[in-house]
């Protein structure tokens, strides 16, 4: 957010900014979700409703799960927010002790160290390499669990590597971790939908051997329908822990905005063709980037699994360039070319970069030309 307001600043100067440091969609919400939206505000669906969503919401999530994942969930099992962030933070909120740990595989979203520090807690953090697909390892998961352990934030498709988790490591992961029974699993499943290869779609975790009492489920909106400004997220866990969320977000939001609710019973009732065209269009975005990238002297850019980022490690150009760090090249590239990338410093991965190929055809072609001048 940081970078994407130094880019608009730039912009408000009068520079032909090229921003590819957001994570969302450049899609248009889908024309149905938008005309529920409008007539729940016609028909003065306008006024606070239960804090964990209306009924209709929770009918709408019970039914994508099990119609989509053949998973039975009753209304005390769901709880929807103002947003996933919320979620996420809500369950921290209402978890967490002063000096509990919380397992974070490198590359992360960048808000997961920091909502764990609101809450008193330490992030621990695990780092993933570029060459075992940023897949975190089972044996040193398992030496970085303690006593103190209290949850596992565990993101596929994952933002920023665009790694998606395949079954069997999936298995290997809850095998560590059900040796340590106060320690939870949040599954953040944000981008399930956006997915290219043949991975297993969520709830992963949930749905294992011995998981289901201590997985939370975090999904959304915002990333499947392109409805980051809506603010709705959902999730899905054990009732106790649902119960605890319910009690942060009441004393805080109350219930997620009643319009965006009725939005969201629609997004999840569509027919997921449109998913098809958009992972289409994603996927030839995809390819040309990782194309280009590779292509560059010093770049070196796995081919991204889900989600809309590719995360390459830009050592190469840094040294080449005598610039000191990841940081470093993003700042020369937003002042030198006005394209407007994330650090990976700022996900916990120095020497890489995100970029989101969330973007029309001709913005992708004309920033790959930028940042091909940028390393020549
Ligand atoms: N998790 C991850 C990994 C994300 O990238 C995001 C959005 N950037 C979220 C959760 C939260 O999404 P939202 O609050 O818009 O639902």
């Amino acid at each position: 957010m940081a970078v994407t307001q130094k880019a608009r600043d730039l912009q408000a100067a009068g520079r032909d900014v090229l921003t590819l440091s957001m994570g969302e969609l450049d899609f248009e919400t889908p024309a149905p979700v938008k005309e529920a939206a409008i007539a729940a505000i016609a028909a003065g669906e306008t006024r606070y409703t239960a804090v964990d969503g209306t009924p209709a919401l929770k009918a709408a999530i019970t039914e994508k799960y099990r119609r989509d994942h053949d998973f039975l969930l009753s209304p005390e099992e769901i709880v929807a927010t103002t947003g996933g962030k919320f979620l996420i933070y809500a369950a921290l909120r209402a978890t967490l002790e002063p000096g509990d740990e919380v397992i974070i595989p490198s590359p992360y979203w960048v808000s997961y160290p920091g909502i764990v520090r609101m809450c008193g807690a330490v992030p621990v953090i695990l780092a993933t390499q570029a060459g075992q697909g940023f897949l975190p390892d089972p044996q040193t998961l398992k030496a970085t669990m303690t006593p103190k352990t209290r949850w596992i934030l565990l993101n596929f498709p994952n933002n920023p590597s665009g790694a998606t988790l395949p079954l069997e490591h999936a298995a290997a992961l809850a095998e560590v971790i059900e040796a340590h029974p106060r320690a939870l699993v949040l599954s953040d499943d944000i981008y399930e939908l956006i997915r290219f290869d043949a991975s297993p779609p969520g709830p992963l975790f949930a749905k294992m051997k011995g998981m289901r009492e201590r997985t939370l489920t975090v999904n959304g909106v915002s990333k499947s329908h392109a409805m980051t400004g809506w603010r709705l997220g959902f999730g899905a866990g054990p009732a106790p822990l649902m119960a605890a969320i319910r009690r942060v977000a009441g004393q805080t939001t109350s219930n997620p905005c009643s319009i965006s609710q009725a939005a969201a019973v629609a997004a999840l009732g569509m027919e997921p063709s449109f998913l098809t065209d958009w992972r289409t269009a994603l996927r030839t975005r995809r390819d040309l980037v990782v194309r280009t990238l590779n292509r560059i002297e010093g770049i070196s850019c796995l081919s991204p699994s889900g989600a809309f980022y590719v995360f390459p490690d830009i050592n190469g150009v840094v040294k080449r360039k005598g610039l000191a760090d990841d940081t470093a090249f993003c700042t020369a590239l937003l002042d030198e070319e006005a394209l407007a990338l994330v650090p990976g410093s700022a996900f916990g991965a120095p020497g890489f970069v995100r970029l989101s190929f969330a973007a029309a055809d001709s913005v992708l072609e004309e920033a790959m030309g930028r940042l091909k001048r940028f390393c020549a």
